[in-house]
Formats: structure tokens, C-alpha cells, sequence
């Protein structure tokens, strides 16, 4: 999946290019309590085999930026300032979904837990920067008074929330924020129809299974009007070329040239043991769907 995190402030909401720290919580400043957070988010979510991107600029834009590159999910973290103690997460008034608002309550119960401190719960908002996405959430993970407890169980207070998201998007929770192991498997596979490609994803969805299906990819690397076109399409629904971490440009056209739709699946799994049944299920589901299986390629991620 593709998740949206933004450590909260670092830049004044009204003015390009002058730094905003947020609160500050006993001496610590929460823009740079937010960052600690979501540099590990973003390590964990990647080595899942999530695309995590870091929207950054005026405060006010950053949702919109993320809804620009197509994200599933938005989380801005935050601590909050002045009087007060607990853990809350907020949501948009009028448009958050389900998953959003079911997020935003778990993540503060979670945090509440952890920490000791009060669950202030699911909070509703009308700010901008809650707007965007079908999925919107903010995190306010503790008040000034809480920074310590909060600093005592840092890793703990991340891995809730990395959990929280993951159970919001219908993935298997981790045991520690290095759960996930730097290896992977990718097939990839050519499909007879789009039908069957989707069937496919909806099953590695189900499975906690990154997947990516296109069209056709780099086949316009080939000669044919269809093939570019058909690129075009690949590109659009995946904002990335999937070839490029195995094929070059020669092996991708003799492989895939004049059959279409081509779909790669794209499956990362998360630890040793599970990795070996996971491949030995996913291999079973596809070949009830795939036309042909071009490749199993087994390695560590870069
Ligand atoms: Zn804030």
C-alpha cells in the first residue's frame, strides 16, 4: 500500500520557508518529536513493502499534495500543547470514512495503554489538513505533561501506532518495529485478463500480500502503438515502473512483447518463517489465475 506521513510543523503554516517547531513539551519541541516517529513508521512500513511518501511544505497543503500522489492513507503526527494530559486522534468532520474514524480511535486507546495516560479518544475536525484523502487521520500523541512517559516507551508508542494503521488497512500486525525481515519474494506474472489480475490482488490483499497490478508496464520499451499506450495505462494506475527492479529494457520486450494485459504481482512478506508458506500459498492462488508465471525472484531488499 501507500501510506502519507507527515511529522507535524517544521514549517510555519503561513509562510514558505520559515521553521514552526509546533508545541513545545518540556523542553522537547514537537516537530522533532513527530519526525522521531515517523522516520522509524516510515523504515518499518518499508520493509513490509509499503511506499511511504513524506509530504512536506506549508502545513495547509500537505494533505493535498499526498492525495496528488495517490496515497491510501494520510497520518499527520503531533503532540499536543498547553494544559492537559492523554492521548487523542482526530478525524474530518463532515468526510472522514469508517477506516479513518476506526483508526483514530484505536491508535488513542493503544497510546492511551501504553503510556497511562487518559484515552481522549476519536476527535472531529474541520482543518485543512484533514481534508484531502479518502483517508485522513491525526494523531495528537500526548500533551506536555505526558512527554516523559511518552519518551520512557518511544519505540512502544510507534509500534501502536504502525499497528493501528496496519490493522486499519486490513494488514497483519507486527511484533516490533524490526519485525519485518529485509527479505522478499516477488512473482511475476503474465494474467489472461484483468478480471483474473484483480482476482489475484484481492487475494494478496486479503493475505497481507503487497501486490501491484498494471496493464502492461514497460512494454512500450516494444515498437507498437499498442504498447505504448498500454504503458501509458501501466503508469497511471501505478505511479511506477514495476519492470525496472528486474527487467532491462531488452528481457522486458522479449518477454511480454504482443501479449496484453500483462500484470505483475508484487508479493513481500515479513519474516523468515512465514515466507516459505506464504510463497507456497500465493503459488497455489495464482496458478488458478495466471496465464503463465514469468518469474519467482527471491532476495534481500537494497
Ligand atoms: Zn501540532
Amino acid at each position: 500500500m501507500h501510506f502519507a506521513l507527515d511529522a507535524g510543523h517544521g514549517q510555519s503554516s503561513k509562510t514558505a520557508g520559515v521553521y514552526d517547531p509546533g508545541a513545545m513539551l518540556q523542553g522537547h519541541e514537537e516537530h522533532k518529536l513527530a519526525v522521531g516517529i515517523v522516520d522509524d513508521l516510515e523504515a518499518a512500513l518499508v520493509a513490509l513493502g509499503h511506499r511511504v511518501y513524506r509530504p512536506t511544505g506549508l502545513f495547509t497543503t500537505r494533505d493535498d499534495k499526498a492525495k496528488a500522489a495517490g496515497v491510501d492513507f494520510y497520518l499527520s503526527i503531533h503532540f499536543n500543547g498547553g494544559p492537559g494530559t492523554g492521548s487523542e486522534a482526530f478525524v474530518n468532520r463532515t468526510s472522514a470514512t469508517p477506516q479513518a474514524k476506526a483508526f483514530a480511535a484505536d491508535v488513542s486507546a493503544r497510546l492511551a495503554k501504553i503510556m497511562g495516560i487518559p484515552d481522549r479518544g476519536l476527535k472531529y475536525a474541520d482543518w485543512a489538513v484533514l481534508s484531502a484523502n479518502k483517508n485522513d487521520a491525526l494523531v495528537e500523541v500526548c500533551f506536555p505533561a505526558d512527554v516523559k512517559k511518552y519518551l520512557a516507551n518511544k519505540d512502544a508508542v510507534t509500534l501502536a501506532i504502525l499497528n493501528a494503521l496496519l490493522k486499519a488497512n486490513g494488514l497483519p500486525e507486527v511484533a516490533s518495529l524490526e519485525g519485518g525481515t529485509d527479505m522478499y519474494w516477488l512473482i511475476i506474472a503474465i494474467f489472461g485478463s484483468e478480471a483474473d489480475a484483480s482476482g489475484f490482488a484481492k487475494w494478496c490483499a486479503a493475505n497481507g500480500i503487497a501486490s501491484q497490478t498494471s496493464g502492461a508496464a514497460c512494454i512500450a520499451h516494444g515498437n507498437d502503438e499498442k504498447s505504448r499506450a498500454a504503458e501509458a495505462e501501466a503508469e497511471r494506475r501505478s505511479g511506477v515502473c514495476p519492470w525496472g527492479r528486474v527487467y532491462t529494457t531488452q528481457d522486458s520486450y522479449k518477454h511480454f512483447s504482443r501479449r496484453a494485459p500483462y500484470v505483475v504481482p508484487e508479493a513481500v512478506v515479513t519474516s523468515d518463517e512465514g515466507r516459505v508458506t506464504e510463497l507456497e500459498n500465493a503459488l497455489e492462488e495464482i496458478d488458478k489465475h495466471a496465464h503463465r508465471i514469468i518469474d519467482i525472484v527471491d532476495g534481500e531488499v537494497s
